[in-house]
């Protein structure tokens, strides 16, 4: 029976619901008032219910669609402005024992190269990534108990935090590796790791198990548990995701959301973040070999709706997508991206030549993180290097509760200033520091508070005299 406050994986996802839910969607895609009424309360910016975002992503009337987009723009702008914060993967190791047939390092592939980089490597990588300018990383690893244990995770977090290159410094570690148990995610915590993101891939049980064959991850309620586990073991900001394209994006979207409301009733505080990516080529995988590709307006729609059902879970997306698609979706709901991203291990050190490429899966937006930085403050954005939240401990409940009652806003944008006026001295090209010094100058007059305006102006220019690393 379906239970958002079960702690088993079908009872919160259950299955039924989701089919119901649907089947009421279908029911009411073109009925104007229950539509409405829908529009009504997300414009509340409560957030909805999966059942309620389901008719707006099912929802066939053109007007309405038209209000929901520019609902999920204004809901965007209000709760993260012109912000859009920057991050980049970091692959470890792509050593897998699992079977998912949608990844080019599942067990079976023989022809892939198979790399762990070691401690003197990772060192090498991260310099690589500050010399960029990063500050946020995701660290990606197969699952592998010989090759990749946990004590090799946590020593790479240690190894990441003490390098201090320069100016570089990387700051906020998340981390994305496979389930594992609360002893476990306790140690991920103690070493200080931010957001653990654990992509479900897909909600839906039958196609789960059949996506994954072998290996640890074919247990579908040991997956779907794992966030639930990585509370109980202290970590307070957990991340959700599906791989759009594995089943029907319908289905996938109401059990998204139906995970957001399972940890919110049972820990009070929903998903730091939620990833939208989906399926796309690399090397043994053909995307057309899954049949439930969405065309860019149909991602478009999911990512507004999104948007207005949880309106303070970040939204990211990786270099999967094109510039093209990209651009569009940051103004209907994305609030963090990856810039110059490298999706194979030990790619920022040396570009793999394509034939023994180790790539998880193949860059669409190939562009450096300056021309990204660059290309974001030309279209509006201010892209930040802000790691403050977890750092000054505002995670989970205090990080929610400060920004429902619109706190956030107070640091975000101070701190999205002070962190892009280092990228500028430190990283960026002088075409960049151009638009950027333009963009520094006219934000400022967003800050609404007199004292932090006086405290922002007054560290933008200790940091153009060397001074780093200031916070709200
Ligand atoms: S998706 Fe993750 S668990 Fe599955 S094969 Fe790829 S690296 Fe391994
Ligand atoms: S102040 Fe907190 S919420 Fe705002 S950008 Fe920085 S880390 Fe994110």
């Amino acid at each position: 029976m379906y239970d958002p406050k079960s702690r088993k994986a079908e009872d919160f996802i259950n299955h039924q619901e989701i089919l119901d839910s649907l089947a009421y969607a279908d029911a009411h895609k073109t009925d104007r008032a229950v539509i409405d009424a829908i529009l009504e309360k997300a414009k509340l910016r409560k957030g909805l219910s999966h059942r309620e975002a389901s008719v707006l992503l099912a929802c066939e009337l053109e007007d309405k669609n038209q209000e929901l987009f520019a609902l999920a723009k204004q809901i965007k702008k209000d709760f993260y402005g012109d912000r859009i914060v920057m991050f980049a993967p970091l692959y470890l190791s792509n050593y897998c024992v699992n079977g998912c047939l949608y990844c080019p390092y599942h067990a079976k592939n023989k022809h892939i190269p198979r790399k762990k980089l070691t401690q003197e490597e990772i060192r090498a990588e991260v310099i690589a990534l500050q010399d960029m300018g990063h500050k946020r990383l995701a660290l990606e690893a197969g699952e592998d108990p010989v090759n990749n244990p946990l004590e090799y995770i946590l020593e790479s977090i240690k190894t990441i935090y003490s390098i201090k290159h320069k100016n570089g410094a990387i700051r906020r570690v998340n981390v994305n590796i496979a389930a594992t148990t609360v002893e476990d995610y306790r140690k991920l915590k103690e070493a200080g790791i931010g957001t653990y993101i654990l992509f479900q891939e897909t909600y839906h049980k039958e196609s789960y198990e059949k996506l994954h064959p072998t290996g640890p991850k074919s247990n579908y309620a040991y997956h779907t548990e794992a966030h639930d586990r990585a509370m109980e073991g202290g970590i307070d900001d957990v991340g959700l995701g599906v791989l759009f394209g594995l089943e029907l994006y319908r289905y996938e979207f109401a059990g998204l959301l139906m995970h957001a409301e399972h940890l919110e009733a049972v820990f009070g505080v929903g998903p730091h973040t939620i990833s939208v990516p989906r399926v796309c080529p690399a090397d043994d995988i053909d995307p057309n070999a899954f049949d439930n590709g969405i065309s860019d307006e149909i991602f478009e729609k999911i990512v507004a709706c999104i948007r207005v059902a949880v309106p303070y879970t970040g939204m990211i997306i990786s270099t999967r997508e094109s510039q093209k698609v990209r651009e569009r979706v940051l103004d209907l709901g994305i609030s963090q991206i990856s810039g110059g991203s490298r999706t194979s291990v030990g790619g920022y050190v040396e570009k793999e030549p394509e034939a023994e490429s180790s790539a998880q899966f193949d860059v669409s937006d190939t562009r450096t993180l300056d021309q990204v930085v660059r290309w974001l403050m030309e279209l509006g954005y201010v892209p930040s290097f802000c790691t403050a939240c977890y750092r000054e401990g505002r995670t989970g409940d205090r990080f929610m509760s400060l920004c429902k009652a619109g706190q956030i806003q107070n640091c975000c944008l101070p701190n999205a200033l002070m962190t892009l006026q280092e990228y500028l001295m430190d990283y960026a090209a002088p075409e960049t520091r151009e638009v950027g010094e333009k963009v520094i100058a006219q934000q400022q007059a967003y800050i609404t508070n007199p004292k932090v305006k006086e405290i922002v102006a007054q560290r933008l220019e200790k940091i153009t005299q060397g001074e780093r690393d200031f916070r709200f």
